[in-house]
This record gives structure tokens, C-alpha cells and sequence, in this order.
């Protein structure tokens, strides 16, 4: 991403603010032994959700960070309808989550790290970008990826 403007510049803060709070929520996850990913909702520049995976804390398949984000900002929005927003989570969403992210009507997508094996947004499938779907959000990756995947390659090797 560059940033030519004082504006631009001022948007990038809030981006790589928002993803250092992801990641904050990513190292949550931990306390429950749960993958580390963390994700924020961005409106109007202030982060308005902020949640972490919690699939085992709750036992839902469905509890990815992304998934649980969304609902916290529909809920505090009082609509379902997210296109003024950004989502910024610390891994590429899988089809799950991209899925959601196309019925939120998502403004914008920003992810760190690639997830080359279950990642739906570039590595295995461009569900944001297939022209078929009726909503196709800009996504920038690459914030702070380096410190999203450390989080994750230290949480697997611990399994090992
Ligand atoms: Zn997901």
C-alpha cells in the first residue's frame, strides 16, 4: 500500500493500528487453546468489533474470527449491510469466511499472512474477486504478515 496523501498516510495508521489489534486478539485465542487468528471491524476509523477464533472455546465450526467480527458489528451497527466498513484479520479467510464477508456486503477486506491451505480470498480459490458473485470487495494483504505467521508457525510447532 502507499500513501501519496496525508490522507492515505492517515488511513495506512489505521490500518496497521487495526491489524495490531488483530493480532492482540490472535494471542487471545491462545488462552483456549484455539488457532491463533484475530480479526477487527473498521468503521469511519475506529475499530467498532474485535474478535479472536474461538472453534474450540465454543465448540462451533463456525467460530471463526471473521464470522464472530461481522456479527459484533451488524449488532452494533443495527444493520447487516457492512459495505462502510473494513475487515482486517491477521490470515486469509477461508471459504467460510469469505462467504460471510460477501453477504456482509464487506466496503474492503485487509489480511496478513497467505493461508496456502485452506485460504479463499487469493491461495486457493478468489471468491472476493469472482465476477459470478454479486460482490466483489478490494482486498490488500500483506500487513504485518510476518508476525501473523510466527504466531501460527509457534502454535503448530508446540503441537508437533
Ligand atoms: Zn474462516
Amino acid at each position: 500500500m502507499n500513501s501519496g496523501t496525508a490522507g492515505a498516510s492517515s488511513e495506512l495508521d489505521d490500518i496497521v493500528s487495526a491489524m495490531r489489534a488483530a493480532l492482540d486478539q490472535a494471542r487471545d485465542a491462545l488462552n483456549h487453546d484455539d488457532v491463533p487468528v484475530g480479526a477487527v471491524v473498521l468503521h469511519e476509523g475506529r475499530i467498532i468489533a474485535a474478535r479472536h477464533n474461538e472453534r474450540e472455546n465454543h465448540r462451533d465450526p463456525t467460530a471463526h474470527a471473521e464470522v464472530l467480527a461481522l456479527r459484533d458489528a451488524a449488532s452494533h451497527l443495527g444493520r447487516w449491510r457492512l459495505d462502510d466498513c473494513t475487515l482486517v484479520v491477521t490470515l486469509e479467510p477461508c471459504v467460510m469466511c469469505a462467504g460471510a464477508l460477501l453477504n456482509a456486503r464487506i466496503g474492503r477486506l485487509v489480511y496478513g499472512a497467505a493461508d496456502l491451505k485452506a485460504g479463499a480470498t487469493a491461495s486457493l480459490y478468489n471468491v472476493c474477486a469472482d465476477p459470478r458473485l454479486n460482490h466483489n470487495p478490494p482486498v490488500s494483504h500483506g500487513v504485518l504478515a510476518a508476525e501473523s505467521a510466527a504466531l501460527l508457525e509457534q502454535f503448530f510447532a508446540a503441537r508437533r
